[in-house]
C-alpha cells in the first residue's frame, strides 16, 4: 500500500483473493483514511494556471482574461460573456503559456499582498503603539505567519486570497509576538487588545487554511 502524488496505489500478488484484500483494506481503514486526508490538504492548494481560471483575492473570485492580447485579473462579476468567449475580443492569435500565466497571476499576487499588508501592518501597529516592523512576504507551505526575535514579521503571500478579516487576525497575532514570543494567556491578551474577535478568526483559518496552504 503506498500513498504518493497520485494518490493511494494497492499491489497484491495475483494469487489472493479480493475479498481477502477488502479485508486487509478494512482492518487499514483508518490509517487509509488518515494518509488520504493529509494528501488531500497537500495537493488541493495548487493553483491552476490556465486562462479564464479563477483566482481569489481578499475573498472576492476574479477571473484571468486576455483583453486585446494583454493579460487582465477582472472581478468575476464585472465579466461579460464576450470577454470570455473563444474568438471574440480575446484574439485567439494571443496564446499564453502556463508559465507566462503563472508569472502574472503570482506577481499580481504578491503586488496586491505587498501594498494590503503594510497597510493593515502599520494600521495594528498603530493601535498596539509600537513602530511599523520590518515585514517580508514569505512563500512557506506550512505557516501563515511569523514573527522573530528581532521582530522581523513574514506573513504568506497566499493569505491575499483570504478575507480582510483573516489577514487582520494573522497580522494581529504576529504583531502580538513583538510583546509575547510565546502563546501564553499575557500573548492573548495582546491580541484581544487589537483584534478582539481572534477565537473566530482562528476557527475559520482553520477551516479554509488546510485548504490553500
Ligand atoms: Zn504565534
Amino acid at each position: 500500500m503506498r500513498i504518493n502524488a497520485s494518490g493511494l496505489t494497492i499491489s497484491a500478488p495475483l494469487r489472493i483473493p479480493q475479498r481477502e484484500i477488502e479485508a486487509i483494506l478494512q482492518r487499514k481503514a483508518d490509517w487509509i483514511i488518515e494518509k488520504l486526508d493529509a494528501w488531500e490538504n497537500s495537493s488541493s492548494n495548487h493553483l491552476e494556471w490556465r486562462l479564464h481560471a479563477v483566482y481569489w483575492l481578499l475573498g472576492e473570485p476574479y477571473q484571468l482574461i486576455a483583453l486585446s492580447a494583454q493579460l487582465q485579473l477582472v472581478p468575476q462579476n464585472s465579466i461579460k460573456p464576450d470577454m470570455v468567449r473563444p474568438c471574440s475580443a480575446e484574439s485567439s492569435s494571443t496564446q499564453f503559456s502556463a508559465q507566462q500565466l503563472e508569472h502574472f497571476v503570482l506577481a499580481w499576487y504578491q503586488q496586491q499582498a505587498t501594498a494590503c499588508m503594510t497597510d493593515r501592518l502599520a494600521f495594528y501597529a498603530e493601535k498596539l503603539g509600537v513602530g511599523m516592523p520590518v515585514f517580508h512576504l514569505s512563500n512557506a507551505r506550512s505557516r501563515w505567519g511569523s514573527c522573530n526575535a528581532s521582530g522581523v514579521i513574514r506573513l504568506n503571500w497566499r493569505l491575499i486570497q483570504l478575507p480582510l478579516a483573516l489577514i487582520d487576525y494573522v497580522i494581529a497575532h504576529e504583531l502580538a509576538h513583538l510583546f509575547e514570543m510565546n502563546h501564553s494567556r499575557a500573548f492573548w491578551e495582546v491580541v484581544a487588545k487589537i483584534y478582539p474577535e481572534y477565537r473566530r478568526a482562528q476557527r475559520e483559518l482553520k477551516q479554509i487554511g488546510k485548504l490553500m496552504i
